[in-house]
């Protein structure tokens, strides 16, 4: 699979992103020189605290780089690319399909801003100027659509960031009032001199992050599990969010593009559209 860029030209998009780079960067820097290194070193906290640490800040970034610059499942422009629906049918097909038969139509829908044929539950974006199947929302923060096609990274994304900003909580709490005082800092060291200012900054961060993301990681679960989009919960009523007849696993599957329920959780991976029953044997 051939790495593809999609790139949103949208100023106020990428000065969001920057700002939650500066923010992984900070942490990622100055927790473990200011708080994980020297408690190492003086044997206060084993090496794996140091490891777990960099290991959720490479999955926050991973995850935050490849939501940003993901295809969220753009509609293709040239009629002749084959369009990965459930038929597998081309463009051309698609639309054929779509005027002979009436159950075929149900699926398809024209969009009534860019005047294309395109599948349910797909939404035009004003922001990125096209549609985009299975349309969540448009996030600023990454600057890209959350899509068919993303989803499961911006998920993860959710998850990381949550994570990260717990442990970072964590540790400066932990710097404070549970770990013994350190007895060989450089006291020498810019860092070290400000160290109060520069893990009030980080621990102000940290709650920012984790207040922030609680409440969007548990209303983006509460939305896969009940099989609907945020712009599809927006314009129903009660109970058409709950009338989701799929299980969890199903939901969560076609979002993830895995059945292998651990491979959820890694951004290191390509994602794979489920397209056979939920029922038949399991593949990644
Ligand atoms: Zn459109
Ligand atoms: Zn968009």
């Amino acid at each position: 699979m051939g790495l593809q860029i999609h790139l949103v030209y949208d100023l106020q998009g990428w000065c969001c992103v920057s700002i939650i780079t500066f923010v992984w960067l900070y942490n990622t820097l100055y927790v473990p020189k200011l708080i994980l290194f020297p408690h190492y070193e003086e044997q206060h906290i084993p090496a794996a605290v140091i490891v777990l640490y960099y290991m959720v800040s490479l999955c926050c970034i991973t995850s935050l780089v490849r939501a940003s610059f993901a295809d969220p499942g753009q509609l293709p422009q040239d009629p002749d690319i084959p369009y990965s629906a459930e038929s597998g049918a081309s463009w051309a097909e698609v639309k054929l399909e779509c005027r002979a038969g009436q159950e075929e139509r149900q699926l398809w829908e024209i969009c009534n801003k860019c005047n294309k044929m395109r599948p349910k539950r797909s939404h035009h974006c004003s922001r990125c100027g096209h549609c985009v199947r299975k349309m969540d929302h448009h996030c600023p923060w990454i600057n890209n659509c959350v899509g068919e096609d993303n989803h499961w990274l911006f998920l993860q994304l959710c998850f990381y960031t949550e994570l990260l900003s717990f442990l970072t909580l964590l540790f400066n709490f932990c710097q404070y009032y549970y770990l013994e005082p350190l007895t060989k800092v450089k006291e020498e060291l810019f860092v070290f001199r400000h160290e109060l200012a520069m893990l009030r900054i980080s621990t102000l961060m940290g709650i920012v992050m984790f207040g922030g993301m609680f409440g969007l990681f548990y209303g983006q679960l509460s939305n896969v599990i009940a099989d609907m989009t945020t712009i599809e919960r927006m314009s129903s009523n009660l109970d058409e969010m709950l009338k989701s007849s799929k299980p969890w696993q199903q939901t969560f599957s076609e979002v993830f593009g895995t059945r292998w329920k651990i491979l959820w959780f890694i951004p290191f991976r390509q994602r794979q559209q489920l397209r056979v029953s939920y029922h038949h044997a399991n593949h990644v």
